[in-house]
């Protein structure tokens, strides 16, 4: 058992059924993916376009891939054939893009939408006013080949647990809010991703049921 195997399983074992855990594998050499998929681990998720092409090439066909990082419209169409969900859309326009690709290949898909809760100005996402403008246009309904699937958001980054609580809560309570309002037939607007290393506990405490897991199972990056 490797170092990286043996956090994996540490980690999954203390996760609640319902979390899923997506093993963020961004600057970890695909030796270091191949090592946790040995252990049965099959969603990781990739922040850069270059560097997930060139692991899809050499790593086993059955992992389910996750865009987790902002994503350029211009780069939408390398990974549309294949990418399973896009957790980062942060405007309409990225979600048209998306759509457009996903159509060229007869796909359809799973997407979130990135709300920004947190303190950083530097961090993408919506507004909760912007998030909520973009759905009572409705205009995104019209787009077949793109699935909502739930919303994705990063806490600031602090040793504050009640700051980053309070972030979780508010994306949260908005997590229920559209579902109500613009999801109640939807069964596939589910997921509420976040949660990372230093925080996944405190994040699935306030309703997270999909982590972003990175340097707790592969170490530190090297950029
Ligand atoms: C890098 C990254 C993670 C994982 O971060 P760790 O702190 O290493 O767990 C999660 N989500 C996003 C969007 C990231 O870019």
């Amino acid at each position: 058992m490797t170092d990286i195997q043996q956090s994996l399983l540490d980690i999954r074992d203390a996760l609640p059924q319902h979390v899923q855990l997506v093993a963020v594998s961004k600057f970890h050499p695909a030796a270091a993916i191949a090592q946790a998929y040995e252990v049965g681990q099959r969603v990781f998720g990739e922040s850069r376009v270059q560097e997930l092409q060139e692991k899809v090439d050499v790593l086993p066909q059955d992992i389910e891939w996750h865009f987790i990082g902002h994503l350029q419209q211009n780069k939408v169409k390398y990974i549309a054939p294949y990418v399973a969900l896009i957790h980062a859309v942060d405007s309409y326009k990225l979600l048209l893009e998306i759509n457009k690709q996903a159509a060229k290949c007869g796909r359809v898909i799973s997407c979130l939408l990135q709300l920004h809760v947190a303190q950083e100005e530097t961090k993408f996402g919506f507004s909760l006013d912007e998030c909520r403008t973009m759905l009572e246009t409705q205009d995104w309904t019209t787009l077949n080949h793109v699935r909502i699937a739930g919303l994705m958001c990063m806490a600031t980054n602090t040793d504050d647990d009640e700051v980053v609580r309070s972030e979780f809560q508010t994306a949260k309570s908005f997590f229920a809010e559209v579902q109500t309002r613009f999801f109640a037939d939807a069964p596939y607007f589910r997921i509420c991703s976040w949660g990372m290393s230093d925080d996944f506990p405190l994040a699935i405490e306030e309703g997270s049921n999909m982590v972003r897991v990175g340097s707790k199972i592969f170490g530190q990056r090297h950029y």
